[in-house]
């Protein structure tokens, strides 16, 4: 997949790639360190990373566990909870 499909696909599908059914992300604040990619255990999270288009994306938010993680480690405050009557699952469960 080139920059420009990439680009295309990321507009297209916005919507489904901002929240998880417990985190909101916003990309306008993300600072692409990539930290939440790394601490996330289920592999929720994902790069957008095409020259001056760096930031992070839900890739499959049905995976998310409301473990937090990715919210603490967060040093830009572009994730935060989501109002969800869903309860947190343990991770690997
Ligand atoms: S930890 Fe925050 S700033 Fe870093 S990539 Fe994730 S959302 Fe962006
Ligand atoms: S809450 Fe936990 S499982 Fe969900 S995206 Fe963040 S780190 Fe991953």
């Amino acid at each position: 997949m080139g920059p420009a499909q990439l680009l295309r696909g990321e507009v297209v599908t916005r919507a489904g790639r901002d929240a998880t059914p417990f985190v909101t992300l916003d990309r306008s604040r993300c600072e692409a360190c990539w930290e939440c990619i790394d601490v996330c255990p289920e592999a929720v999270l994902g790069k957008i990373d095409v020259w001056f288009h760096r930031h992070a994306v839900v890739r499959d938010g049905d995976r998310c566990r409301g473990c937090r993680r990715c919210i603490k480690v967060c040093a830009a405050g572009a994730l935060s909870d989501r109002d969800s009557d869903r309860q947190p699952t343990a991770v690997g469960s």
